[in-house]
């Protein structure tokens, strides 16, 4: 149980303040070992610290806590427990008392980040005040940290609701209203009707943006709405039992917006086409790029077609070495050669410098039954094996013996690459076919 007093929330009085000093009223230090590689453990020594006053706002509504320095130090997160707040400070500096009990220390928020949530804040309050006075809708979820920014709604919205959402909001930004926070008096709050996450013990606190938004709300927020600048919705997750916008406000959206004109006018000088243009311009390079496929495929067909014939029918084993045809082409052409040749058939495509991607399959013979000796009558062959026992996997071990291929497969087809030129495949092979005991 904490004894201290209520932390004095400095942050409420001015949301602008950036440096304050403040009486330590209590303060632990915290040892923790953390793992670091295998063996090495680090030690992570913190602060515990809590102030009679703060400016650093806590994890909040949604909210992550603001950063800074306390005394110096990095603080790396602020919690609130009951009216306490407890500031996490990293002794960063190996030294054993940052901080005594009585001590005046002075602290500075990162205003920066400060100043960028408020933006966000204040924005989000204009979003859910107009979406709740024009639909009925309660934002049942705020989320901002430094990454993202949402909020989410218990009902749906179209694309044209908002349309209007973002438009309406920004104007509320240019009318420049006055944002006012209070803790109002019992009486006060009994007339007032605000929107409310949840039952609130203590104070309340009341944030308004007059003809837009009453809300309970602990954050702070800028003083005026144009101070936001730019409210952008830029993402919307439609839920069941809802909507989850996405929004930027601000400092962010201002990055957000420089970063896709960056990326438009890349593809605008990729694609040779006006910024303003380049959907239609990409559609039509994909376009291009379909029908190049499909006249990729025909060729590859032709080309399989030729190489396939270009094999005596005859002939029992076949390997092929081609350049420029693509995997799948590659499977049907060792298909083709498969259906007509009684043994091993393989296509090795690349070069002898660069490697080659192979796929041998084990040809009519291996689907054979033993003693099965009508078929394939007349062809090449010594007729030394059982038609049985042909096994694509004996090629694919001698490859890799040899050459060090890597691959596997079934009996039927293996597929595998290997860094070897054709001459130094074509020995191994015959050294499998032939010279087998
Ligand atoms: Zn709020």
């Amino acid at each position: 149980m904490l004894t201290v007093p209520e932390t004095v929330k400095l942050f409420d009085q001015n949301a602008y303040a950036e440096d304050f000093s403040a009486t330590v009223l209590s303060a632990e230090r915290i040892v923790k070992t953390e793992k670091k590689g295998k063996k090495k453990k680090k030690e992570i020594v913190t602060w515990e610290v809590i102030l009679d006053r703060t400016l650093f706002f806590p994890e909040e509504g949604g909210q992550t806590p603001d950063t800074g320095v306390l005394g110096g130090y990095p603080v790396t997160d602020v919690q609130l427990e009951g009216n306490v707040i407890r500031h996490t400070v990293l002794d960063n500096c190996g030294e054993d008392e940052l901080f005594a009990v009585g001590q005046t220390v002075s602290g500075r928020i990162d205003f920066a980040r400060r100043f960028s949530n408020m933006q966000n804040h204040s924005g989000e309050h204009i979003l859910s005040g107009l979406v709740h006075g024009r639909f009925g809708y309660d934002n049942v979820g705020f989320h901002l940290s430094d990454n993202t920014v949402t909020l989410d709604f218990n009902g749906p919205l179209t694309e044209e609701d908002i349309l209007w959402l973002e438009q309406t909001a920004n104007r509320v930004v240019w009318d420049n209203k006055e944002i006012r926070a209070w803790y109002p008096d019992p009486e006060e709050l009994k007339k007032t009707v605000y929107r409310s996450k949840k039952e609130i013990d203590g104070p309340l606190r009341l944030v308004e943006i007059p003809g837009v938004d009453m809300c309970a709300c602990c954050a702070p927020h800028v003083r005026r709405t144009g101070e936001i600048g730019l409210i952008k919705i830029i993402r919307i997750l439609r839920e069941r039992s809802g909507i989850r916008l996405t929004i930027l406000c601000g400092s962010r959206a201002l990055a957000y917006m420089q970063t896709l004109q960056k990326a438009a006018e890349d593809v605008s000088h990729l694609t040779n086409m006006p910024r303003e243009e380049i959907a239609a311009g990409t559609a039509r390079i994909l376009e291009d790029n379909d029908k190049l496929r499909q006249r990729e495929a025909q060729l590859e067909a032709m080309m399989t077609a030729v190489l396939a014939r270009s094999v005596p029918p005859g002939q029992k084993e076949v390997f092929l070495f081609a350049e420029g045809l693509g995997n799948l082409a590659q499977r049907r052409l060792v298909n083709t050669l498969c259906e007509s040749h009684e043994g091993y058939c393989g296509v090795w495509i690349g070069n002898d410098q660069d490697g080659y991607r192979y796929i041998i399959g084990a040809g009519t013979e291996s689907s054979k039954v033993s003693g099965d000796s009508t078929e394939g009558a007349g062809t090449e062959g010594n007729g030394a094996e059982p038609a049985n026992t042909r096994d694509a996997r004996v090629l694919n071990a001698c490859l890799h013996k040899a050459c060090g291929a890597r691959g596997g497969g079934s009996p039927a087809m293996v597929q595998g690459s290997v860094m070897a030129a054709e001459a130094e495949i074509r020995r191994a092979l015959e050294e499998a076919l032939y010279e087998r005991p």
